[in-house]
């Protein structure tokens, strides 16, 4: 046996010990279900036509739509209309974990790498963790790519847990309204390729506009800060930020759609508008901060045009020459990145006077940027933990943001949560 079938071999007796017992209890729960279901067949044959592995079909066995609504509900909920994918691994047609089960016409039409047909599809891809974690910043052929560089064993284990729990945090906004509140602070239900498109039209329309990220600690603060609050209510568009937000808004019926924040948009926006003349300020951070990520977006994006960078301590006194610098610079997006409240009141106060067109409260993001706070790494981004490696990161300035505000949090969003109840009782 050579190094790659073993390798196979291993990966398939690892699905198996997990999968054996439950497939087990499942098809126990099938053969109950088809006593039940009287003259109907429970699965129909519904063949995929796919690409890889030297195969051209794929037998895959779906619920038979004839099924009772309330019947298909129960064997979906139950995971009993899942054995059939589970029988499609124990027969060796896919894997627990792999590349995306796509056909032909997706895997051209979605520029997917040539190699992915080298290797078994998943029932769980990369691709999904990232849609169901509201993740998804970049393409599909990106993120294959990616993982197929770096396949194995225990990366393939790492993504199936992480997309367990994923599932924890509640489904992704499949329906969703465009404006959404939480605590009295309103949010925009866009997502980032959206965020990105409106910014640019805002841009090129000459529009001021206030763009802020909120968390479930800029909520807490809101409801204490009154200026904050009436900052957030008359921004043009506030962005859920981070794993409190959405499990907020799906504990209150409002799913989140994607997770937004200033470090996974940046890299986005500076695509939009390298070789534009729209000229972005970096105003924020200890001193010599900003200046070094202005380095590092520079060589990232070599066309883009960097206004100015300044440092975000300086005195109340020097507050008219920082504006003026800004408004002397031509700059059409200005990031500030002061932490929350002070970065979205500044903005509020003085973006007109700055003669920018958007503004952006971002946080910590220049310090990620320029590398001088690490960020947590992307799996722990993945199940929604970066508050756990930003509180171990600076644990005195980040316990009661983090250990105190997010019951505070989960506190309010119940309480919320009891009071619509109520009221849609009476
Ligand atoms: N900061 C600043 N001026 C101030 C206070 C803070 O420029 O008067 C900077 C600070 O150096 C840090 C950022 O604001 O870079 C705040 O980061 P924080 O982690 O609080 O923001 P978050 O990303 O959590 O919103």
């Amino acid at each position: 046996m050579n190094s790659a079938s073993k390798h196979a071999f291993c990966r398939y007796l690892l699905q198996m010990s997990l999968l054996l017992p439950l497939s087990l209890l499942l098809g126990t729960g099938l053969l109950i279900a088809r006593l039940l279901s009287g003259p109907w067949e429970i699965f129909v044959l519904d063949p995929l036509p796919w690409s890889g592995s030297g195969q051209q079909t794929l037998d895959r066995w779906i619920l038979n739509p004839a099924l009772p609504e309330r019947f298909q509900q129960f064997l979906r909920r139950s995971g009993i209309s899942l054995l059939p994918l589970l029988v499609l691994v124990i027969r060796r047609r896919c894997d627990l974990v792999g590349p995306r089960l796509c056909t032909a016409a997706e895997v051209q039409e979605l520029c997917l790498p040539a190699h992915r047909a080298d290797v078994l599809p998943g029932l769980i891809s990369s691709y999904q963790l990232k849609v169901r974690m509201n993740m998804l910043f970049q393409s599909e052929a990106e993120i294959e790519q990616q993982y197929l560089s770096r396949r194995g064993m225990l990366h393939d284990c790492g993504i199936f847990l992480r997309y367990l729990l994923a599932g924890l945090y509640g489904a992704t906004a499949a329906q969703h309204r465009v404006q959404e509140q939480i605590g009295g602070v309103p949010f925009i239900n866009l997502s980032q390729e959206e965020l990105v498109s409106a910014i640019m039209l805002a841009l090129r329309l000459q529009c001021r506009t206030h763009v802020a990220f909120v968390n479930p600690d800029c909520v807490n603060k809101a409801q204490t800060d009154a200026e904050y609050k009436s900052c957030l209510q008359q921004a043009d568009w506030v962005c859920p930020d981070g794993i409190g937000m959405r499990i907020a808004g799906h504990l209150l019926g409002r799913e989140v759609r994607q997770n937004l924040n200033g470090t996974d948009l940046l890299p986005a926006l500076c695509k939009a508008i390298e070789n534009s003349s729209h000229a972005v300020y970096l105003l924020g951070a200890k001193p010599g901060v900003a200046e070094k990520m202005a380095q590092c977006l520079q060589s990232r994006f070599p066309g883009l045009r960097i206004a100015g960078a300044q440092h975000g301590y300086f005195a109340e006194s020097e507050t008219a020459r920082v504006i003026a610098d800004i408004r002397a610079a031509n700059t059409a997006i200005l990031l500030v990145g002061f932490g929350a409240p002070k970065q979205d009141i500044w903005i509020h106060r003085h973006l007109a006077a700055s003669g920018a067109c958007v503004g952006i409260g971002v946080g910590g993001l220049f310090d990620f940027y320029s590398g001088n706070i690490p960020r947590a790494p992307l799996w722990m981004r993945e199940i929604g933990m970066e508050w756990v490696y930003r509180l171990i990161q600076e644990p005195q300035r980040m316990w009661r943001r983090y250990l105190i505000g997010n019951i505070v949090f989960l506190h309010r969003v119940i309480s919320e949560k009891l009071h619509s109840g109520k009221r849609s009782m009476k």
